[in-house]
């Protein structure tokens, strides 16, 4: 059913402790890409609504940055329960807004969930250094106090675990934050700020607000704001970059990604083929991590492509919710649309489908496009370049390892890659000489726990320090030194 305006709920913004549905501001609608039926209507902040957010966070930030940290991470050990209860509700909302397979999505709060874990560690993980007698009756040591005002901007394809890359650190150092999640899935973020609510977070604390470029600017310029955190498209990132530093604050800004998988011959080609499917496939290709480009090495090629075609013209595309579902919806008709013309494009500039999603037929209005694998790719067209976003795998046949590590080097992005191998040596020389932030060995989605960094290079991350892991602890605080002496 296509739901009237009349029976959709408008999302609220949170602000001071209080949640408020706006009036009068523009909207947008929210849609269930499995069936494209109407979910809600999400409100877009004007420039007076996030100062009102910023001004009730700097208020709280000047109360929360006292409470010792021990006492701000038992919100947090309230939040891990809250969540762990309401997993599977969140993840179905998750698969209702997203279109991602509800095993996805149920990963996807494990991982949620994981980061809150590691932000309850605060209390050993903002410990500074110390050394006495650094000069005859001098000692030293480092603390780290929190900042401020941070703000954060999420995209659309992970809306429960994203935003956690940000505000559990941010507050667990006792900063106060302002979320801006992405306008097309603010129904996760939303029970995930009505759980660290009743979770019992002071007011002000944490603020949620919704819209698009314009609130995202009124944060960027916001005097009292001290940092943003953001995660989405390679443009979008250099702009927010870019204006976040001219407007005096720190900026940690991950960008999109072309990720590349090489497969030498003597690869277990069973479970490389599973990993492959994952990677290219899993969550329709929206994920950051997601293989784009396959390179088989030599010979790998023949046995691969017979494997992976046979594998992938059996995945099951549908809807989300529905279980032995292998692959969901896109996000939007419009982002449906965009791939499409990705797989025109491919077609026009000559390379080869193996598999052609546009010929799988599924039931319903949902935004759906199965899987795509075109062979012959070469480096220099459109679907080789471009990060697509969708169910899109491009093979791109070479040589040697060497001609493999200088392709993938040749890419101006540098989120993620993967070598698949039982030579430990080719192993080890990838993962040395190749310019990529996340490098699997054998593992298809190397996508860093909450304890170490997620670490893009080049064009997939602008900034210093990476989200999570001990970067969001330097990112989210600033060291003092204190030098004393006594008479
Ligand atoms: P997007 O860049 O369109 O939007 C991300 C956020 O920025 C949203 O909150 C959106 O409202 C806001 N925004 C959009 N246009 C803006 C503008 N002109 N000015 C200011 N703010 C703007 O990204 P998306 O489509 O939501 O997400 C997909 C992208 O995110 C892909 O490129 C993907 O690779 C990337 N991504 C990267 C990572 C990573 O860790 N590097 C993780 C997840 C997603």
């Amino acid at each position: 059913m296509i739901a009237t305006q009349s029976n959709v709920e408008t999302v609220s913004f949170y602000i001071d402790g209080a949640w408020e549905k706006p009036q009068g501001r523009s909207t947008q609608q929210v849609t269930n890409p499995a069936s494209g039926e109407v979910l809600a209507d999400v409100p877009f902040a004007s420039p007076d609504d996030v100062d009102r957010a910023v001004r009730s966070a700097h208020a709280a930030f000047l109360k929360w940055r006292a409470v010792p940290v021990v006492d701000r991470v038992q919100v947090l050990y309230r939040y891990k329960d809250l969540l762990e209860r309401h997993a599977s509700e969140i993840a179905t909302t998750l698969t209702r807004e997203n279109g991602k397979t509800l095993d996805d999505a149920k990963a996807e709060v494990r991982r949620m969930i994981q980061m809150v874990e590691v932000a309850c560690g605060m209390p050993s993980l903002m410990m500074g250094d110390s050394l006495n007698d650094v000069a005859s009756g001098i000692d030293c040591k480092t603390i780290r106090q929190p900042i401020g005002v941070c703000a954060g901007i999420s995209p659309f394809n992970f809306p429960a675990m994203v935003p956690t890359w940000m505000y559990p650190f941010a507050i667990a150092c006792g900063n106060s934050f302002v979320l801006k999640p992405s306008e097309k899935v603010p129904l996760t973020p939303t029970m995930a700020v009505e759980l660290l609510h009743q979770a019992g977070l002071p007011a002000g604390v944490l603020n949620l607000i919704h819209g698009g470029k314009e609130a995202v600017d009124a944060l960027l310029t916001h005097p009292l704001v001290r940092a943003i955190s953001f995660v989405g498209s390679t443009p979008v990132a250099r702009y927010i970059y870019a204006t976040a530093a001219a407007n005096g604050k720190r900026v940690q800004a991950l960008g999109g990604a072309k990720n590349h998988l090489v497969v030498m011959p003597d690869a277990h080609m069973p479970k490389t083929v599973e990993a492959i499917i994952g990677s290219a496939f899993g969550a329709a290709g929206e994920r950051c991590l997601a293989g784009s480009v396959l390179v088989p090495v030599g010979d790998a090629a023949g046995p691969l492509l017979d494997l992976l075609v046979k594998r992938t013209e059996a995945l099951a595309v549908g809807d989300g919710l529905q279980p032995g579902t292998g692959m969901g919806p896109l996000v939007t008709s419009d982002h449906c649309r965009r791939v499409e013309s990705y797989v025109e494009k491919g077609v026009a500039e000559g390379a080869v489908p193996l598999v052609d999603g546009r010929t799988r037929k599924t039931s319903g209005t949902g935004f759906f496009l199965g899987p795509t694998i075109f062979d012959h790719v070469t480096p220099e067209m459109t679907i080789a370049r471009e990060e697509i976003f969708g169910p899109v795998l491009s093979v791109i046949r070479v040589n040697t390892l060497d001609d493999a590590i200088d392709l993938v080097n040749r890419c101006p992005f540098g989120n993620a890659t993967a070598i698949f191998t039982a030579d430990g040596k080719a192993a080890r020389e990838y993962s040395a000489r190749i310019e990529v932030g996340m490098v699997g060995v054998n593992v298809g989605v190397a996508a860093p726990m909450a304890f170490f960094p997620f670490a893009g290079w080049k064009n997939s991350f602008f900034g210093d320090l990476h989200a999570h892991g001990k970067d969001a602890v330097a990112f989210y605080t600033e060291q003092k030194v204190i030098m004393s002496r006594w008479f």
